[in-house]
């Protein structure tokens, strides 16, 4: 059995995170619960600032929040000192909500509005990662008309995908997001971007993958990415400051996952970029990062309750619980894995199999196909660990679920951040449909 973080097993043998006890915490906010331990999440989010102090070289490490979006996160990861990464303007809201500072927040995507555009502007934000042509002619008449500056990144895809312990290298790459670095679609994004009045360009940003083991892929992109910003400096004495290498550093859902620990993918990092500046001699960039996963991934556990079982003879043994793929889609999704423990017995013996099932009505709504556990019993509660990244931010009302409330445990107190949906949630933007005549 692994713990995470702060977890750990009490005298009643119950789970415990952040000092409080899960089955206490089932009892008094009902399930399923997101449970967040805080201070592991403070925990990652110095280790990786740290280690770009030790290095001695500019920085920013900004919370993708997709992962997992929300005011208290978002406190939080102010209160770290991290920037932040948004994707939407539903994000760019929640975190001026927040009180995050404008200047660290990131605006990213592939297909941003003008209304969300309008928005940036309006809150004056830090930076918007630009994707594509579309966007930059937007984002030029934005801020002609509006005589406002604004920095921008360019999304580049360098023709490195990386995935989990391995990656694939192509000359171009079919994504969806950013300008291809080998096609020449760069260089003109950078064309008609370095000189603008008012737009600011500040670096280069890419995004390799996710759940990324090992620090190959990352090199090979911090060097494509250098060459380039070398190349432009040479070629139109432009000089970008920033190197965005986004985020994907992975993290220990199973047994089966051996990540590094996150100051060894930075020190990596550095190393490679400060290699390849002087090789080329470039001035050493700032270097930022976007953790989304490995930030929050693994401070997440997911508290559910037991309910109905079936045996189909001979072949496994289901255990139902009473929330699925409306809060954690990502089993369904792409068959991701993970582990699991009997948190109101947290000692005893995981002798059987189960496979745990959701409550919603399809098929494939299967949690953990293969879960290690001692015999279960209706009531019983299961914790399922590291959901705390894509769990609750993909979560859906199918099946018209109602969304989980989600707990932030920290040094033995617990507080509710984001209560449970009710039904009346469910109906609250419904207008309904009268026929013609019965009209009132
Ligand atoms: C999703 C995303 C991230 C974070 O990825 P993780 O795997 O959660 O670390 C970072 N940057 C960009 C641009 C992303 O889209």
């Amino acid at each position: 059995m692994h713990l995470y973080g702060t977890q750990s097993i009490n005298e009643l043998g119950h789970l415990t995170i952040g000092g409080v006890d899960t089955v206490d915490l089932a009892a008094q906010y009902g399930t399923p619960l997101f449970v967040y331990d805080i201070a592991l999440f403070r925990e990652r989010a110095q280790a990786f600032q740290k280690t770009f102090e030790n290095e001695q070289v500019g920085y920013q490490v900004a919370y993708a929040s997709k992962a997992f979006s929300g005011i208290a996160i978002y406190q939080v990861a102010s209160q770290e000192g991290l920037s932040l990464d948004v994707v939407s303007g539903g994000e760019l809201f929640t975190a001026i909500q927040s009180g995050f500072p404008r200047a660290k927040i990131h605006f990213h995507g592939n297909n941003k509005s003008q209304e969300e555009i309008d928005m940036a502007f309006d809150e004056q934000i830090g930076c918007i990662v630009v994707d594509n042509f579309y966007e930059i002619e937007l984002l030029k008449k934005t801020a002609e008309q509006r005589k406002q500056k604004m920095n921008i990144l360019l999304r580049v895809t360098p023709g490195i995908e990386a995935h989990t312990h391995d990656y694939i290298t192509t000359g171009q790459e079919d994504s969806k997001f950013g300008f291809d670095l080998g096609n020449g679609q760069a260089d003109a994004a950078f064309k008609e971007t370095f000189e603008h009045g008012y737009l600011n360009l500040i670096g280069l940003h890419c995004h390799i993958g996710s759940q990324i083991f090992d620090t190959a892929a990352f090199q090979m992109a911090s060097e494509k990415l250098l060459l380039k910003m070398a190349a432009w400096r040479n070629d139109f004495a432009y000089t970008c400051t920033v190197l965005n290498l986004g985020g994907g550093f992975g993290i220990r859902y199973t047994e089966e996952d051996v990540p590094l620990e996150p100051a060894v993918y930075v020190q990596d990092m550095i190393r490679t970029v400060k290699a390849a500046s002087s090789q080329v001699q470039f001035p050493v960039p700032e270097i930022w990062i976007e953790p989304g996963r490995s930030l929050i991934g693994d401070a997440g556990t997911t508290l559910y309750t037991i309910g109905s079982m079936k045996e189909v003879p001979g072949t496994r043994r289901y255990a139902a619980v009473d929330g699925g793929m409306s809060d954690n889609i990502r089993p369904a999704l792409y068959g991701a894995k993970y582990s699991s423990l009997i948190a109101n017995r947290a000692e005893e013996q995981a002798s059987e199999l189960y496979t745990i099932a959701g409550k919603c009505c399809e098929s494939g709504d299967k949690l953990i196909e293969e879960a290690q556990l001692p015999e279960v019993r209706a009531g019983d509660i299961l914790a399922v660990f590291c959901t705390g990244a894509y769990g609750y931010s993909m979560a859906s009302n199918y099946n018209r679920i109602t969304r989980p409330a989600v707990v932030f445990v920290e040094s033995g107190q617990h507080q509710l951040v984001i209560r449970r949906e009710s039904f009346e949630d469910l109906v609250k933007n419904e207008i309904g449909y009268l026929q013609e005549g019965t009209r009132r």
